[in-house]
């Protein structure tokens, strides 16, 4: 699992469907357009603290690249930056850094101000993205801050420590940001920027762009969770006009439970003789025998580091580093964790 190819599917552009102002308007046999996701980290500094700022956007794939590089500049030159923006690949801007909420909680609060004029039970439908992930079995929750007059701040290169989920207009191709903060290994902030010129629906009739599936998805990267390659899964970074994509599958309750603990999903108990790294994050279950990294990784300097939560908190294993870093001493059969590789990389089961 864990990194990010796109779907294979014949997408079509939404220029061509743009009608009165609003984009995303498709007639209801229009052939089915993608959605795709770009990001970036940024280096931040507010009162005297050092914030990792971490961007999201959505936007209709069929974009040109260029566009979608000056989407990234126009949110970047929202914020006073430390050091240069790091673009991540058009896949993976949620690479899992080891941060976490403290105490396993983050409250949500929504801001109505701006939303189309014609959307209605939108705040129900965040409540029950926000349910399903409370739902799926780990020691996370995510509580019901109500309204709030607070902005996302957090997408404006201001920190205000309320997690908004509101609205305000993006470039044209963007349909919506999101924007993580980091202060170490905590996250600190999560805000969620939605254009109110797209078609977003909610409920079983008229389908646009399905304003559950995507906070949905926007709440797994507030908890930590990066992209899953599992074209199924919530976490999948590409997501069809006109669908639905409101269950969490198997792969994103895996990812939940390897950040949170608690029930969750294993992994397939099959005993394969060796397992895929891709470039990037990957999350897996441990298929081997109990083993300390430094043998099951020999020989594999793809690996970069490996990140497990034991007993509540992150112990990593970094190659070559002190034995002080290094507080991921066994891996266990059946136990996930997050590895991350330089590039794909093959490894042996050993035993
Ligand atoms: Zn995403």
């Amino acid at each position: 699992m864990g990194i990010w190819t796109r779907l294979g599917l014949a997408a079509v552009g939404l220029a061509g469907l743009t009608a009165a102002g609003v984009r995303g308007v498709q007639a209801e046999d229009a052939p089915a357009a993608a959605y795709r996701t770009a990001g970036m980290t940024l280096q931040v500094q507010r009162d005297g603290i050092p914030y990792t700022v971490v961007i999201e956007m959505l936007l209709d794939s069929e974009v040109s690249e260029e566009a979608v590089q000056a989407a990234l500049a126009t949110v970047a030159s929202r914020f006073p930056l430390t050091e240069a923006p790091q673009t991540a690949s058009a896949h993976d801007p949620f690479i899992l850094n080891s941060s976490r909420w403290p105490d396993a909680r983050a409250a949500w609060a929504y801001n109505a101000t701006g939303k189309p004029a014609s959307l209605h039970g939108e705040r129900d439908v965040i409540a029950a993205a926000a349910a399903s992930w409370n739902a799926a079995g780990s020691n996370f929750t995510f509580t019901d801050a109500g309204g709030t007059g607070a902005g996302t701040t957090g997408c404006h290169g201001a920190t205000d420590a309320v997690n908004t989920i509101g609205w305000g207009h993006q470039d044209g191709a963007v349909l919506a940001i999101t924007c993580g903060w980091y202060s170490g290994n905590r996250s600190t902030e999560f805000d969620m920027e939605i254009d109110p010129d797209w078609d977003w629906t909610v409920g079983n009739g008229r389908i646009g762009v399905d304003l559950e599936s995507v906070v949905l998805h926007e709440f797994g990267h507030a908890l930590g969770l990066a992209h899953s390659d599992d074209h199924s899964a919530v976490m999948y970074s590409t997501y069809l006009t006109g669908t639905t994509r409101r269950a969490l599958t198997a792969d994103d309750i895996g990812g939940l439970a390897a950040m949170y603990g608690g029930g969750g999903v294993a992994g397939a108990a099959a005993t394969p003789t060796s397992f895929a790294l891709q470039s990037g994050a990957n999350l897996l279950t441990w298929p081997g025998p109990e083993s300390t990294p430094q043998q099951a990784f020999a020989g594999h300097p793809e690996v970069v580091a490996v990140y497990a939560l034991e007993g509540g908190r992150w112990r990593q294993y970094v190659p070559g580093a002190p034995s002080y870093v290094n507080d991921l001493v066994t891996l266990k059969q059946g136990t996930p964790y997050w590895v991350l590789a330089s590039g794909a990389v093959s490894i042996p089961i050993q035993g």
